[in-house]
């Protein structure tokens, strides 16, 4: 018996027998080797003693978002890959297959055909867009474009930045909105403490950027922030915060909401307080804009500006455009609008709402039937919300519904561990394996220890791979060729 996520007693058969008697583990397959699919992982092996797992991502590098979402200057929240890490440690029983991508290296029905069952823990790789004129304008930027570089993502490896302009905006009131005004605001000397690839920690240096305009287009008691990060842009060594009184006025009934929820009320009575103190003369500031609107983006060639629209709200909490405009002179716009998932070859998808079809985690095929044996996870299960933290109850759902199947199935995949490499290897895939990780892991933290910095990233794939191959690193995801 194995408990489930909710602490019940689940029937998980014994698995069938190895020709030499040993017992034979269920095999499973976790596409994504973020958060969500490492905490699924390790729901898996807390709930059932006869599993194995082999987690494919699409990079050599584990940890997903965290490696590649989280700001560099949070390396505290970074730090969660210490938890996460401890699934490989079971190395016999969980295998890390990188630089593997579905849809191109690999099928859902070689997944299907191979393992017992397959979790999807992809996230969401694309943005969601403004809808406004002038969005395409060079200088404007979606902010996963931003992240993705500053985080050293081999995706931006060919993309630069030149910050050598004075005025920002960032539209958007979410946790993505404050990491990218954040790091566009913070000193250089505070950027070269973090992980950041060299060069981006040389664009830094070389920023001219003096004020950020962060543009929100509800009330305070609406934006999606939470209280530590926005904290985060209070503290800040060089930059104030410049907030207008009459934009954090709310209305009675967000006074309502306001006392029944802590957060809101943590982060009401912060920007209350900033919009009253003085500013203190420092060489940067940060500028929150509630209630604005951003109807076009204003230049010929570039980026020269954005034209707002004041927003009044409205008794439930959506807010109507007054007609009144102003234009806002900025030299360069993120649009920090919130992320979506992508379709995967092959798997169901819900356009309307961006995410894989379930039910408890189980795949929907579109008559709203269960597909056979796979199932969901993370950020392409429930759209893009909440902390890393929260993967951790959604996965452990999934895999309740994953093992309560599986129980109730009882039949066992024939396919041997080795067949799915070999199948890689056949293909000429160049995929990588967990010692292959460790070794890009100890170059980079060895950069790092060099200039006093927790690591250095290493930013394009091709050396990400030399190095990882480096030495004969080997793993439990053994070349077979
Ligand atoms: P988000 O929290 O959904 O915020 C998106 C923001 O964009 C909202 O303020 C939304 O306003 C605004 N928006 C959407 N469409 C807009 C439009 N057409 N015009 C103007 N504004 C528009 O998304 P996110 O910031 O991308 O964050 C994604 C997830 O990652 C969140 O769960 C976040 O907490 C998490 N995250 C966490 C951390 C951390 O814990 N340190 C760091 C980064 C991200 P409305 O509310 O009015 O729609």
């Amino acid at each position: 018996m194995t408990n489930n996520a909710n602490g019940s007693a689940t029937p998980f058969s014994e698995p069938p027998r190895e020709a030499d008697g040993r017992a034979r583990s269920a095999r499973l397959a976790v596409v994504g080797a973020g958060p969500a699919g490492l905490y699924a992982v390790e729901s898996l092996l807390e709930s059932a003693s006869g599993v194995s797992v082999d987690v494919f991502d699409r990079l050599p590098t584990p940890y997903g978002l965290v490696r590649y979402g989280i700001a560099p200057d949070n390396q505290k929240m970074k730090s969660v890959t210490r938890v996460l890490r401890n699934a490989f440690d079971r190395e016999s029983k969980v295998r890390f297959i990188g630089n593997v991508c579905f849809g191109v290296d690999i099928s859902r029905t070689d997944l299907v055909k191979h393992y017992d069952a397959v979790i999807y823990a992809t996230g969401a790789q694309a943005e969601r867009r403004l809808g406004i004129p002038g969005e395409d304008l060079p200088g404007s930027y979606g902010a996963k474009q931003f992240v993705d570089w500053y985080n050293g993502h081999p995706d931006a490896a060919d993309r630069n930045f030149h910050l050598n302009v004075r005025q920002v905006a960032v539209v958007g009131a979410g946790n993505v909105a404050l990491d990218v005004a954040r790091m566009l605001i913070r000193s250089p000397d505070e950027i070269a403490s973090t992980d950041v690839p060299d060069r981006v920690l040389d664009t830094f240096r070389n920023s001219q950027i003096t004020d950020v305009h962060l543009i929100a287009r509800r009330g305070p008691v609406q934006a999606k922030f939470t209280p530590v990060e926005l904290r985060g842009i209070g503290d800040l060594v060089n930059a104030d915060v410049v907030i207008r009184p009459e934009e954090v006025l709310v209305t009675d009934d967000d006074e309502i909401r306001i006392s029944s929820n802590r957060e809101l009320r943590t982060n009401v009575a912060m920007l209350r307080e900033w919009a009253r103190r003085p500013l203190q003369g420092k060489a940067r500031r940060i500028h929150i804009r509630f209630l604005r609107r951003p109807v076009r983006i204003l230049g010929d060639n570039r980026v020269e500006g954005v034209l707002l629209e004041s927003n009044e709200q409205l008794a439930n909490e959506q807010v109507r455009g007054t007609g009144s405009l102003e234009a806002l002179k900025v030299d360069m716009i993120f649009r920090s609008v919130g992320y979506q998932a992508l379709r995967l070859p092959d798997v169901p998808f819900d356009e309307a709402r961006s995410i894989i079809p379930h039910h408890q985690g189980r795949v929907l095929d579109e008559n709203g039937r269960s597909t056979d044996r796979e199932y969901v996870t993370g950020w392409a299960k429930r759209g893009p919300s909440g902390t890393v933290g929260t993967n951790r109850s959604d996965s452990a759902e999934t895999v309740c519904s994953l093992l309560a199947d599986l129980a109730a199935r009882g039949a066992y995949n024939g396919s041997k561990p080795e067949q799915i490499l070999t199948l890689l290897s056949n293909r000429r895939v160049d995929y990588t394996n967990w010692a292959n990780w460790l070794q890009l892991d100890d170059h980079e933290t060895e950069l790092g220890r060099r200039q006093g910095r927790p690591r250095v990233k290493i930013p394009d794939l091709r050396s990400m791979l030399e190095l990882s191959h480096h030495s004969n690193a080997s793993g439990s995801a053994d070349k077979t060729d």
